[in-house]
């Protein structure tokens, strides 16, 4: 048997802003024939109690991740990490905090949105009950859209929750140095999310200074001059490279599960760290 390998490290279910649960991303990277997958939700790790035994029966290789969010001089940072344990209370205790900001910061958002007549209520966000934490601007967009105030999630961004719109408020928000400190604590692997988002200069500057410990070099969404970019600025300062397609499902239909991946040699030293810090032996 000598099938290429293909993993993909970047991907959103139900317990974030996907629109596949944790059993359906699974029966799907089956599908697509990928060898290894890592669920990096926004700011949490729930989906793994689902996916932990379901990979195992299809002989995926999951690997532990999340994208946290972060803030930098008032830029929004996402920020992956990888190969941590998944009991480890470092990274479920600042999952807890980041549902704790994101609910303070929903309250205000609605509250603005019904300043300008649009009536969203809490129950509007919770259409799936199995999604306890992680619930954000793209619930509340998916729920206007329902309520036919806009035409489309984009649009629901390009008019009140965008960043500086009108109904967008931050909140709350965690400082890159604590998200790193975080990840590093529970043993795991910090990498840049997709880095050709990052256009101020200054930010990348300042990014490219700080303990990550890699970067994401292979993105369904970049050309192939950005990615002769990263991976030479990875290459530059000995950073690991991760990629992944960023599938979200239904909400952002433009990347399919796949369509972005590592091969075995970048996978491995990621899982082969994950086996380690959760004492498996396979
Ligand atoms: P939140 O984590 O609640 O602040 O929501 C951030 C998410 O909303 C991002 O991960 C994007 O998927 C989405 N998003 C942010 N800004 C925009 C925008 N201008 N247009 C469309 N989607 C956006
Ligand atoms: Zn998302
Ligand atoms: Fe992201
Ligand atoms: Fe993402």
């Amino acid at each position: 048997m000598n099938r290429e390998f293909r993993a993909d490290l970047h991907c959103h279910t139900t317990c974030s802003d996907g629109t596949f649960s944790p059993a359906e991303i699974i029966a799907l990277a089956k599908q697509k024939g990928l060898q290894g997958l890592s669920i990096t939700d926004h700011d949490t790790i729930n989906a793994y109690t689902e996916a932990v035994p379901l990979a195992q029966a299809e002989d995926i290789l999951l690997l532990s991740g999340v994208e946290f969010s972060a803030m930098h001089q008032d830029i929004s940072v996402h920020i992956l990490g990888y190969s941590f344990r998944l009991d480890s209370s470092i990274i479920r205790d600042f999952c807890q905090k980041h549902n704790e900001r994101r609910i303070d910061r929903n309250r205000v958002i609605l509250k603005l949105l019904a300043a300008q007549n649009i009536d969203i209520s809490e129950a509007d966000l919770h259409e799936h009950p199995e999604i306890k934490q992680s619930i954000g601007r793209p619930h509340i967009a998916l729920a206007m859209v329902r309520k036919g105030y806009v035409v489309s999630i984009q649009d629901a961004f390009n008019r009140y929750l965008g960043d500086k719109k009108a109904c967008y408020y931050p909140g709350e928000s965690f400082s890159i140095e604590e998200t790193l400190d975080t990840i590093h604590q529970a043993n795991g692997l910090a990498m840049i999310a997709h880095p050709h988002l990052l256009d101020n200069p200054k930010i990348l500057r300042d990014l490219l200074e700080m303990p990550f410990d890699g970067l994401e070099g292979y993105y369904a969404r970049f050309n192939m001059d950005q990615q002769k970019r990263w991976l030479k600025i990875a290459d530059h300062r000995g950073w690991m490279v991760t990629g992944g397609s960023d599938f979200h499902g239904a909400i952002k239909p433009s990347s399919s599960l796949g369509s972005s991946w590592v091969d075995l040699s970048l996978f491995t030293p990621l899982y082969e760290r994950f086996k380690a810090n959760n004492n498996l032996s396979q």
